[in-house]
């Protein structure tokens, strides 16, 4: 078990390889990218910009993977939310197959790296299921099928006993399938991704807050706690935990809840019987619910909730997802239960920004940030290396801010409260 200080007991911490050598950054120092934010996309962003020849600093307030990174699902589901004629309405002609591209393309990226350097994460690509809650669902499940399968992924759907064969109940009787998809083990991931970037030549500080960021003479000043970091570029990869730091980029985006918990371990024969062909899970619900196995027998399944510590509403959400998609698996089965913030943007696509020349900023992969997190950190390393703007695979956009962001936090509380009725309201009567 590693020494992982959070705020919540997750199943990843108490199975996860141990975490890389870190120290808090100290003194007065400087490199050629500082980047803020030890997650996937940070750390991906380190690796490829070492591997370059550049001198890097991955700063963290916590230490590495302490972030979503570290506590997802794990899922690898390379699609996004909306459909793709949606994503050229909102990104036009140029920008709009570039990101269907991206995202289509994202688990192999995962899986290439994970082979590449051989990553230690449990790694597995057996499908993932997206089940449709009720009936009234399934003609938006068809419409995705179709159009993300003219674009070239591999997706199909399945239904009645087969789709309750490789489920392990009745939790869904339609739902489709993506081949590329697949699961691992998210801290570890995470950590092998630090191990690979410190490797590299990169230096990664844990317990090193960045306070704020200003312009010195020609290069850019960071303060933490301990030390001042000077630079030429600064990539802030914060996400859901994005904080005041850079002036605006925390009213981009909701960070929302997500809570989740996996049993206890099953015995061999209850635990083949369940996805017995290793697909992970997820839903249309609007309070979605996810799924997956781990490698050591257990189940795990979340959805959105209101704590990171997943306490209260959020354990009997748990409780009635578990009574919904795997029955067989009582309150008393369940052993850990934990949360996380994901980043939720206006138009739910990942965005890049340049506020000023030299500040990057890549977040908002709106619960996908395994494959796209992944994704986003090679693109921001090439915005460093010097790619233009123009030929970027993600558009380089002005922040497209929350109003009343504040009060986010009543604003998700009721939303969350009323699409919930709705959804059951829906299950009720299909
Ligand atoms: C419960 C849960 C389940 C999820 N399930 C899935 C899933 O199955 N599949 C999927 O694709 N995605 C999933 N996600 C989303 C996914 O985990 C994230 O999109 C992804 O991990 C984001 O990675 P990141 O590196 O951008 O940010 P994070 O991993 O959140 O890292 C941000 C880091 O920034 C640091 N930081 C913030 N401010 C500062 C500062 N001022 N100074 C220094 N450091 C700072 C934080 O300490 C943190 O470590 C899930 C998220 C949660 C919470």
């Amino acid at each position: 078990m590693s020494n992982f200080r959070q705020n919540h007991q997750s199943l990843w911490q108490h199975t996860a390889i141990n975490p890389p050598k870190t120290e808090t950054l100290e003194g007065s120092v400087q490199f050629d990218v500082t980047i803020v934010g030890a997650g996937i996309t940070g750390l991906r962003t380190a690796l490829e910009l070492t591997k370059k020849g550049l001198s890097v600093a991955v700063l963290d307030k916590h230490e590495p993977g302490w972030g979503a990174s570290g506590r997802s699902g794990g899922q690898i589901n390379p699609l996004a939310h909306a459909q793709p004629n949606e994503i050229i309405d909102q990104l036009g002609p140029v920008f709009g197959p570039r990101m269907l591209d991206n995202y289509i393309n994202s688990a192999d990226e995962v899986f290439n790296i994970i082979e590449q350097y051989d990553l230690k994460c449990d790694a597995q690509r057996n499908g993932w299921l997206r089940g449709a809650h009720s009936r009234i669902a399934i003609p938006h499940l068809e419409k995705m099928a179709k159009n993300w399968s003219d674009l070239g992924l591999d997706i199909d759907s399945v239904e009645g006993n087969e789709l309750h064969h490789l489920l392990g109940s009745e939790g869904y009787s339609y739902a489709t399938r993506v081949k590329s998809g697949g699961s691992l083990h998210p801290l570890s991931y995470t950590r092998e991704l630090a191990r690979v970037a410190l490797e590299n030549g990169a230096k990664i500080y844990r317990d090193s807050e960045v306070t704020e960021v200003i312009k010195k003479g020609s290069s850019w000043q960071l303060t933490t706690n301990t030390a001042v970091v000077n630079s030429d570029w600064v990539v802030f990869c914060t996400n859901g935990y994005t904080d005041d730091s850079l002036k605006g980029l925390k009213e981009t985006i909701i960070p929302l809840i997500s809570v989740q918990a996996a049993t206890r371990p099953l015995s061999d024969e209850e635990y083949s019987h369940v996805l017995p062909e290793g697909h992970t899970i997820s839903d249309t619900r609007r309070v979605i619910y996810y799924g997956r196995k781990d490698n050591r027998n257990r189940i795990l399944l979340g959805s959105l909730g209101t704590s990171e510590l997943c306490v209260g509403s959020d354990r009997d959400r748990i409780h009635k997802a578990f009574e919904a998609v795997f029955p067989q698996f009582k309150p008393q089965d369940l052993e850990f239960f934990w949360g996380g913030r994901i980043a939720h943007t206006k138009d739910v696509l990942p965005h890049l920004h340049e506020p000023a020349p030299g500040i990057l900023a890549g977040l908002g992969c709106n619960g996908r940030g395994i494959a796209m997190g992944t994704v986003m950190g090679r693109i921001l390393s090439e915005r460093v290396l010097g790619k233009k703007q123009q030929d970027m695979s993600i558009p380089t956009t002005p922040y497209n801010k929350f109003h009343f962001h504040r009060f986010y936090q009543v604003g998700v509380t009721i939303t969350t409260k009323y699409f919930e009725a709705r959804d059951a309201l829906e299950v009720k009567f299909s």
